[in-house]
């Protein structure tokens, strides 16, 4: 369940993943022998190429002044920020003041690619008596890291029924007589209770339908310099004056406007849910919506299993590829985001395993080759929209699916490695780096 974690925008991997890194890297310095006076970051590939419209200059500061995405107040980070700009220093871990020049003590490196991952950061601080430590993070997409020369976390906590395919997944639903959303409610007691699990979940949903009603209720221009307004609360307004003359299109434009309103708050830094990253978190929220919404007989328990479903699939593609858009493109964003959302919808409305297996194939396969290319480097354009897009299809898939019986010609196994192998070959200027596509052929004004 760690795919889904209450953070801020805009990005998981470029904003919530290094400033996971720089609160961790603080905690090592104030735990050295020696006090630290002085740190410097350095920012490499994509972190660097991107890192300015997706704020992760920004959220290393604050992860250097002991913030986590989590538990930080988006409210609060200008009067942070402007605390550590003007004074030329900030608290390192929150607790030991040092100095801290941003122009010389967060450089940007966007020509350097570290070999082991495109979005990498390196941290060295220097203490008082001389001495320096120094540590490399990786940020590998939906806000996780690593840090080099770490030793291999603790994953590989025994679960009930493990899986790490969908063909195994079905198999061990066929096994135990679970669902695959009961299937991974069950696994997680090697962490938590049930009980816990179902609390846990719930905060997802709610942290979820917050988003979107906070999104709608915002208007005005997103910060980035692109002046991109902000369309959702116009479009709730026009939907809801619609009366007898409905549109046929109504319930689209219904989950576009839900995928729109948290689109744009994880736009503005706002608080979101990554779903599986971000940049996609607008997905899951819209089509879960459509499910409390439209769908007759709907249920928190219903919610609670289409989340669990979801992140079964979700948990799949981090197995065997990546969500990782400086390594996959947008398809692993977006397109994991439409596949999770398009089996858990599946699920929830009565499907099979095998029916959940198709809808989740179908929600990738028409996502793949599907590049990353925000103008700006901002998580804006074609960011918001695409999420729409995204969250549409997942419907489609999932009601496709529904309409077959669950036997299909390509796998959803199938369908991940080819996303994988898509990724590979894509060229690294439709990966997150803002050098192709439509970040080269829409001018900025
Ligand atoms: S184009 Fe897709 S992958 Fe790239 S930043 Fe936007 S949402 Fe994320």
């Amino acid at each position: 369940m760690e795919l889904f974690t209450i953070g801020v925008g805009p990005s998981s991997s470029h904003t919530v993943g290094p400033m996971r890194a720089a609160h961790d890297f603080a905690q090592r310095a104030l735990a050295a022998d020696s006090p630290p006076r002085r740190v410097r970051c350095d920012l490499y590939g994509s972190l660097a190429l991107t890192g300015r419209g997706h704020a992760t200059d920004t959220a290393t500061i604050l992860g250097l002044a002991g913030w986590l995405p989590e538990r930080l107040d988006p409210d609060a980070v200008a009067a942070i920020l402007a605390e550590v700009r003007a004074t030329g220093g900030l608290p390192l871990g929150g607790e030991r003041p040092i100095a801290f020049v941003e122009a010389s003590d967060l450089l940007f490196h966007p020509r350097t690619f570290l070999p082991q991952h495109p979005n990498a950061i390196r941290f060295v601080a220097e203490a008082e008596d001389g001495t320096q430590l120094e540590e490399t993070y990786f940020s590998v997409g939906g806000g996780a890291i690593l840090r080099l020369g770490a030793p291999a976390s603790a994953q590989n906590v025994a679960v009930r029924h493990p899986f790490s395919s969908s063909a195994e997944l079905l198999a061990r639903c066929v096994e135990s007589g679970l669902t695959i959303g009961a299937l991974v409610r069950a696994n997680e007691e090697a962490w938590r209770s049930p009980a816990e699990s179902d609390a846990f979940v719930d905060s997802v949903r709610d942290a979820m339908n917050a988003c979107i009603d906070r999104g709608i209720a915002q208007e005005g221009v997103l910060p980035g310099g692109l002046r991109v307004r902000r369309r959702a609360r116009a479009m709730y307004e026009g939907l809801s004056r619609c009366g007898p003359q409905r549109s046929p299109a109504e319930v689209f434009e219904w989950v576009s406007l839900w995928a729109l309103a948290v689109n744009e708050e994880n736009a503005a830094g706002g608080r979101v849910v990554t779903a599986p990253t971000n940049g996609a978190a607008g997905v899951l929220p819209a089509v879960l919506r459509f499910y409390e919404t439209l769908v007759p007989g709907a249920s928190r328990a219903g919610a609670r299993h289409f989340l669990y479903t979801a992140a079964a699939i979700g948990m799949l593609y981090k197995k065997r590829a990546s969500i990782s858009a400086a390594e996959m493109g947008c398809q692993g964003e977006v397109g994991v985001a439409c596949s999770m959302a398009a089996g858990a919808l599946a699920a929830v409305l009565g499907g099979s395993d095998r029916q959940v297996e198709n809808a989740a194939e179908i929600g990738m396969e028409h996502n793949l080759g599907l590049t990353c290319d925000p103008i700006g480097g901002l998580v804006q354009i074609p960011c918001i929209e695409r999420n729409t897009m995204g969250a549409v299809k997942a419907i489609n898939a999932a009601y496709l699916a529904l309409r077959g019986d669950g036997e299909h010609v390509v796998s959803l196994d199938a369908v991940i490695e080819t996303m994988r192998q898509t990724g590979e070959d894509m060229k690294s200027q439709y990966k997150e780096t803002s050098l192709g596509g439509l970040a080269v052929n829409v001018v900025e004004c």
